[in-house]
């Protein structure tokens, strides 16, 4: 460029020096004294006339030069910009082609040997489609036209071939260049390479609707499905799909005695199984058409819903036998044992089943359902499979009404709190009471058995209990001031197994105790069989926290469950209380007298006293004192009963008295 510039100014001087030298040429003649041929007229006319020509030969160079300097500032401003271009094309990261009119490449930055692996002369020789994948073909070509017509690009996402053969994603617009007359020549398209950003969004949406630990489909992907189920089903009549809600029997169980780790990777096992148990099920792989695609995706269809619970959906069933036969095969499968870090588990499942009906609304209305279905097989006993029935559906209408209710109640006040007499043997004196719950409905009251599974398995328990435990307590300091003994009286409270599992069971006893300056020994927390050995490790470890704090502990309904006393007396317990079944029968039935004799006997072998619960004759008091058992508690003495009943029996019976005037007084609650 210099050197062109430099031979145009050459080129320049040269002709203005030349004009010059001819135009002084010219005026020297006009000049006086170097031409003297007299002073005509004629002559002074010529000489004011090639002055003038002389004027103009400098104007017109002093117009040249300045013109030069302009087209130079022009033409340096170009190379410029050009040189922009160049410096941006070649270095973006984004690859810029210029395409013509047929789709031939008249450009392509170096970017695109960086992302696609193309050289400048591999893009040369072919048409511009030729690398985009055959299903984004039209589109592009599509755009490309819009862009032609309209002279404004749109942004596109398309697929592109690599040169190594994998496929990445761009996304472009394109800009068109015009020629002369305004015509479109060719179009500038940029595009970027945004494959991994597509990839991570999808590796998002994937995660959003999926369970990161099995991968399966999560909550809100089985909704979805089941809802599009229940679209197609009212929509055709012959279209029939079920629901399994599936729970993992026992599952807390080994995990906890297996540790997280494990109980991941049993979980991960049993999805894999669950799968497998699917995919060979006729119903499940019959291939489904989506236009007149077909699409197979039969682990699509389970899903985990969180913990050990799992959900198939079967769509397209014949009759219900279709489900159950889906449902029976899960459970022969699942029964097949595991093998976690070198343990041999052995599970069950207990399935629920639902079948699409006109009735369903929103889709998680079926798998509510199909849950308590689940729930009934878990009830009957594990390793079954329950279908959902009406009368199901009655009962979970009624249990969600009377949790309604009892979350009014609590709002209320209308839970009372009756207190039971506990009497040592064999000299009838009143040693403490049990705190037992009353709901006080409509003037009537309400015993705990019709309400307390409810208020557990919804959790209402946990407040209703919370105030109980304060009542019982301020109840037993206010009657240790009036009724004074050694040892002190004992106020028993029971815990249900979601008190149990709280976490911050022991510190909340800790603060109300401490709260309430009551000694922690006479307290006496009663805990059922079931409960204790329904996870021993996790009840070991809170009865001995509990047992730390300086409680009184008590294992209830003894008997009704299946543990042995020894493996009882893993649990630092102080007492048991003997189930009332056995002892209603002690006076009938040989066989339960001498059952109890057994485990007064064992118990006290493991050093631990005996409570003989529901005592309701002399002659069942007559056969607990002869075993030894401590202390009794039953209708014979009291039933449960409001504060102040219960303190008038305190009043009488504070000193040992004789068994008559003891039943005279009962029967109130
Ligand atoms: P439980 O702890 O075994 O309480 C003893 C139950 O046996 C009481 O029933 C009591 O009225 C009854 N009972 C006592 N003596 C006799 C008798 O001689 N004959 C007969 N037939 N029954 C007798 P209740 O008060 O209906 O309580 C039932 C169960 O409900 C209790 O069994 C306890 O497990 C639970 N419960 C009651 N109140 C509460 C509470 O506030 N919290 C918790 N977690 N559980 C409670
Ligand atoms: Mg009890
Ligand atoms: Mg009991």
């Amino acid at each position: 460029m210099r050197q062109v510039e430099t031979r145009e100014w050459w080129l320049w001087g040269f002709a203005v020096t030349v004009t010059l030298v001819l135009t002084v040429g010219i005026v020297s003649l006009t000049i006086p004294g170097i031409q003297s041929s007299g002073t005509s007229p004629y002559w002074y006319d010529l000489r004011d006339w090639v002055r003038g020509l002389a004027a103009l030969v400098l104007l017109f160079d002093i117009y040249t030069a300045y013109q030069q300097l302009q087209l130079q500032r022009v033409r340096r401003e170009l190379a410029e910009k050009d040189q922009l271009f160049q410096v941006i094309t070649e270095n973006a990261a984004d690859m810029i082609a210029v395409i013509d009119n047929n789709g031939q490449r008249l450009y392509n930055s170096p970017a695109y040997q960086k992302v696609l692996g193309y050289s400048a002369e591999d893009l040369k020789s072919t048409s511009s489609i030729e690398q985009i994948h055959p299903d984004d073909r039209d589109r592009v070509a599509e755009a490309a036209a819009k862009a032609r017509s309209t002279g404004r690009g749109e942004r596109l996402e398309y697929q592109v071939q690599h040169k190594d053969g994998t496929w990445r994603i761009l996304e472009s617009t394109a800009s068109v260049i015009r020629g002369r007359s305004g015509e479109i020549e060719s179009l500038v398209v940029v595009n970027r390479d945004i494959t991994d950003r597509k990839r991570a969004e999808e590796r998002l949406a994937h995660n959003s609707l999926h369970d990161s630990l099995t991968n399966l489909p999560n909550r809100s992907l089985f909704l979805e499905r089941v809802r599009h189920a229940l679209t197609l089903s009212q929509r055709h009549r012959t279209y029939k799909f079920a629901v399994l809600f599936i729970d993992i029997d026992q599952f807390k169980l080994f995990n906890d005695s297996l540790g997280h780790t494990h109980g991941d990777e049993l979980l991960v096992q049993i999805a894999k199984r669950l799968s497998a148990s699917l995919r060979g099920t006729d119903t499940i792989s019959r291939p489904k058409f989506v236009g007149d695609k077909e699409v197979v995706d039969e682990t699509e269809s389970l899903a985990r819903l969180g913990g050990d619970e799992f959900t198939v959906l079967i769509e397209d069933i014949r009759d219900s036998s279709d489900a159950i036969r889906v449902a029976e095969r899960i459970q022969e499968r699942m029964q097949l044992p595991f093998h976690v870090g070198g343990h041999e588990v052995v599970t069950s499942a207990s399935i629920g089943i639902v079948f699409s009906a006109s009735s369903y609304g929103r889709p998680d209305e079926v798998v509510r359902d199909a849950e308590i279905a689940m729930y009934r097989a878990k009830r009957e006993g594990k390793a079954l499979c329950r279908v959902f029935d009406n009368a199901m559906h009655v009962l979970a209408v009624k249990r969600l009404r009377l949790e309604t209710e009892l979350r009014k109640a609590l709002e209320l006040g209308e839970f009372r709190v009756h207190y039971q007499p506990l009497l040592s043997l064999p000299d009838q004196r009143v040693v403490g009471f049990e705190a037992l719950s009353r709901w006080e409905k409509n003037g009537t009251l309400v015993p705990p058995g019709e309400f307390i599974t409810v208020a557990d398995e919804t959790g209402i328990i946990l407040p209703i209990n919370r105030l109980l435990l304060r009542e019982a307590c301020e109840q037993l300091r206010a009657w240790h001031r009036r009724f004074p003994s050694d040892p002190p009286l004992r106020m028993s409270v029971n815990i249900t197994p979601k008190q149990f599992a709280q976490p911050d069971l022991v510190p909340q006893m800790a603060a109300v105790l401490e709260e309430l300056g009551m000694e922690p020994r006479n307290l006496d927390v009663e805990i059922t069989e079931t409960i204790a050995m329904n996870d021993a490790e996790k009840s070991g470890q809170v009865l001995k926290e509990l047992k730390a704090l300086g409680v009184h502990l008590s294992i209830d309904d003894f008997g009704t469950g299946y543990s042995s006393l020894s493996r009882l007396h893993a649990f630092p317990v102080d007492a048991l209380k003997i189930d009332r079944a056995f002892i209603s029968k002690i006076g009938a039935d040989a066989e339960s007298l001498e059952m109890v004799r057994v485990i007064v006997m064992l118990a006290h072998n493991l050093g631990l006293s005996v409570v003989a619960e529901g005592v309701e004759t002399a002659e069942q008091m007559e056969q607990l004192t002869q075993m030894d058992c401590e202390v009794a508690q039953g209708f014979l003495f009291s039933r449960p009963v409001d504060h102040s009943s219960a303190e008038k029996f305190l009043e009488q019976h504070s000193k040992p008295v004789p068994l008559l005037v003891a039943s005279t007084s009962s029967s109130k609650g």
